[in-house]
Formats: C-alpha cells, sequence, structure tokens
C-alpha cells in the first residue's frame, strides 16, 4: 500500500484562527505561527489555530504576501484532481443556472477565490476558453486543470493569458500560450444581448473583453434611447458605444489612450450596421480631453466613465479618490441639465459607500444636484463571496445630474 505523504502543518500564530474560521480564503504571512514538516512553495499545508485545532487546507507560497490560500474547511476533502472537477463542475453549474447564453456567447466560468479556485479565472469566449492563473499553487495544477477543462466542456481550444503583474508577487513570470487544443484566431465576433463585438484574445485587455460590465451596458442603454450626444470615456474597444447607438443614441465620443482599442471600435460599430460618422474617436487621456471639452463649451445629455482600477494598495487610496472626483466633476461640468452620468469605479478599495461619497463631493463642487437612479454591480458571472469581501469590486452609479 502507498503510503499516504505527511502534509505539511501550519500553526496559526495566537488569536489569528477567526478570519480562517469565518472562511476567509487568505492567510497573510503576519498570521504565521510556525510551519512544520517539509513543503515547497506552491504546496499544500494543513491549516491548524495555535491550540492545535485543525482548521482548513491550503496551498502556499512563502514570496507572496498572502502565505496560504484555502481551498477547504473539511477535513475529508483531499485536494486531488476529484477535488478540482467537482470545483469546476460546481462552477459551470452555477453559470448555466443563470442562462447566460440565452443572451451571450462570451462569459466567466470561474471567478477564482469567489467560485472556491483560488488564483484561477476561466473565461468562455464562443468555443473556446482562457485561462489565467494568478498564483504559484494553481500554476502547480495547471496541466491537470488544463485537462478537466477539456474534459468537462470541449472547448476548441484553451488558451492561457497569464500576462498580469499580480504574478510577480508570486515569483512568476508573465506568460501566454496553447495550454490545449486549437490556438484561438486572433480576433474572433463574441454576441452580447444580441449585439457583436470583435475580440482580441492574444492581446486584448484582460483575457480580451469587459465581461464583468455586460449587464451594466444592458442597464445603461435603458437611458440612453432620447440621447443626442453620449460621451463615452475609458471606452476600451467601445462596448458602451454600441449599446448607446442600439439605444437609439445619435452621436457617441469615445476616449481613451489606446489607439488600437479605438479602432477596434470604431470596426465594432460598423459590424453591428451603424454609421461611422455617428462616432467620434478622441485618443488621450481623458483627463485632459474632457478638461478641453469643458473649456470649449461642449456639451453631453450622457457621459460614461469607465476608468481602469486607480487603487491598488490602501496607500494609494487617497490618490485613487482624488482620481475618481477630478473624473467625475469634469463629467459633470459637461452634463445638460437633467442628463445622465453613467460612473463606475473597479477598484476593490474603494467601496461602493465611499464611492458614491465621492461622487456627491463632485456633484458639491460643481455646484448640481444629482439624483441616483441605480446601483450597479459585477455581472453574476463574477460573483461576490460573503467571506470574501474583497471580491466586490465593481460598482457603478447611473445618476441623474440638475
Ligand atoms: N468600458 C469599457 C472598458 C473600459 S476599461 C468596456 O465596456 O469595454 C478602461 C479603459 O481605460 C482601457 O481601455 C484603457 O486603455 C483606458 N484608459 C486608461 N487610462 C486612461 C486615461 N488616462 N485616459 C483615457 N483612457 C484611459
Amino acid at each position: 500500500m502507498e503510503m499516504p505523504i505527511p502534509s505539511a502543518r501550519l500553526y496559526l500564530k495566537p488569536e489569528h484562527d477567526r478570519p480562517v474560521r469565518r472562511h476567509h480564503p487568505w492567510i497573510f504571512s503576519g498570521a504565521l505561527g510556525r510551519l512544520e514538516g517539509p513543503v515547497e512553495d506552491g504546496g499544500l499545508v494543513e491549516v491548524f489555530a495555535f491550540e492545535g485545532e485543525w482548521l482548513a487546507r491550503g496551498y502556499l507560497n512563502r514570496r507572496s504576501q498572502i502565505l496560504v490560500r484555502l481551498l477547504t474547511w473539511d477535513p475529508h476533502e483531499t485536494i486531488d484532481a476529484s477535488f478540482w472537477r467537482q470545483r469546476l463542475e460546481r462552477a459551470a453549474r452555477a453559470r448555466q443556472a443563470l442562462r447566460l447564453e440565452e443572451h451571450t456567447t462570451a462569459y466567466r466560468l470561474v471567478f477564482a477565490e469567489s467560485d472556491g479556485l483560488p488564483g484561477l479565472i476561466v473565461d468562455r469566449y464562443n468555443d473556446f476558453l482562457i485561462l489565467q492563473s494568478l498564483t504559484l499553487g494553481i500554476e502547480r495544477w495547471k496541466p491537470l486543470l488544463a485537462r478537466l477543462l477539456q474534459e468537462l466542456f470541449q472547448p476548441r481550444g484553451i488558451y492561457e493569458r497569464s500576462d498580469v503583474e499580480v504574478r510577480e508577487k508570486e515569483g512568476l513570470p508573465p506568460r501566454c500560450g496553447l495550454l490545449a487544443g486549437e490556438a484561438p484566431p486572433e480576433r474572433l465576433i463574441i454576441s452580447e444581448h444580441g449585439l457583436r463585438f470583435y475580440v482580441d484574445l492574444l492581446r486584448g485587455h484582460k483575457t480580451g473583453f469587459y465581461l464583468d460590465q455586460r449587464e451594466n451596458r444592458h442597464r445603461a442603454a435603458a437611458y440612453l434611447h432620447g440621447a443626442e450626444e453620449v460621451l463615452n470615456a475609458f471606452s476600451y474597444t467601445g462596448a458602451f458605444a454600441v449599446y448607446a447607438l442600439a439605444a437609439g443614441a445619435r452621436r457617441v465620443v469615445n476616449v481613451d489612450t489606446s489607439g488600437e482599442a479605438l479602432q477596434l471600435a470604431l470596426e465594432n460599430v460598423r459590424l453591428n450596421g451603424f454609421d461611422p460618422g455617428r462616432v467620434e474617436n478622441v485618443e488621450g487621456d481623458a483627463f485632459q480631453v474632457l478638461r478641453r471639452f469643458v473649456a470649449s463649451g461642449r456639451r453631453f445629455d450622457a457621459v460614461i466613465l469607465d476608468p481602469p482600477k486607480f487603487a491598488y494598495a490602501q496607500a494609494h487610496l487617497n490618490r485613487a479618490a482624488r482620481g475618481y472626483k477630478d473624473i467625475n466633476l469634469q463629467a459633470m461640468r459637461l452634463i445638460r441639465p437633467g442628463g445622465l452620468l453613467i460612473t463606475f469605479s473597479c477598484s476593490g478599495l474603494v467601496s461602493p459607500e465611499l464611492f458614491q461619497k465621492i461622487v456627491f463631493a463632485a456633484a458639491e463642487d460643481a455646484g448640481r444636484e444629482v439624483q441616483i437612479l441605480e446601483k450597479l454591480s459585477q455581472g453574476p458571472d463574477h460573483p461576490i463571496r460573503l467571506s470574501f469581501p474583497e471580491s466586490e469590486y465593481l460598482k457603478g452609479l447611473i445618476c441623474r445630474v440638475w
């Protein structure tokens, strides 16, 4: 009989067991009491309270401040192929229950910690899966995970887009490449709420498209039917612009620093049968472009603000808050009385309450009265895990500005 490999044992410092007991999936290095037994970074550890009670099981990386990512709180659940398979199946079942395929061919199949699969992201784009591995622990299981994904979902191909900076914190270099099956075409066309979009899977942002904004684009469109002119700041490939045109907005201005994204935005307008003459692309820094528009007296019926993440660490929170306030202030100055502000923040460190306060501060400075019509969050294929508040990161407000 094969002897089970004795697992390493991690004992927490006294009184550091509370988050683990509450199923927070991270153990920070500061909570480490002592580590017994040999274990390589990326390997599995058994986690015990200081007093010796078994609490949970996860994978370790001493190089990261997030020392352990927890996988199970059930002592009988061993971490083997069938564990990973069950977790993948559970995530897939949850997506099937949402019936996403009735209105999109692209969605998030696995949302890391939120789906009990810390460090793993899997997005579906038509027949292809894009995998992102964010941690050394996942890196170890990646070949198995690719095999399981192939077996469970039979995609045409699985392509890896682990070209993200956070991997540095795990001691991992960026990596892109084919994991299984056929390489995806450089560009494919996805469909979302009856609209079509080119996605550059190999070089686009994130895994190619901002899937987390799908339902918000749909919600925003409901308010844009009578708009003469819409400003879509931080437009990326113009997804909000296409929704606005489809809703009946007359003209849209896209602003983005990426010329490539703007090029694709124009192609997306054509792809959906709209006259590209209704769209103006401005390549540049939205902070400056909006100021220029204010100065030149340009006005809009609606402004959409979907900036990138401003706050990466608590230390940057003040600066991030100033950035959000400034861009929202400029936007309000551009909005005709009774017009709309559709504004987002994807910084997890900025809570929905704080974001609302920032928008209020911008309204005060702009001397405008603002009503919130709708509060938005990330789509249901990016679930927020209650025991992991960090998974709530996207928030948005649809406002009327008087
Ligand atoms: N709304 C888009 C996603 C926007 S992501 C969608 O639904 O698909 C944020 C975008 O902001 C990226 O395309 C990035 O290129 C752009 N960006 C980042 N900093 C910028 C800046 N200072 N000014 C203008 N665009 C910026």
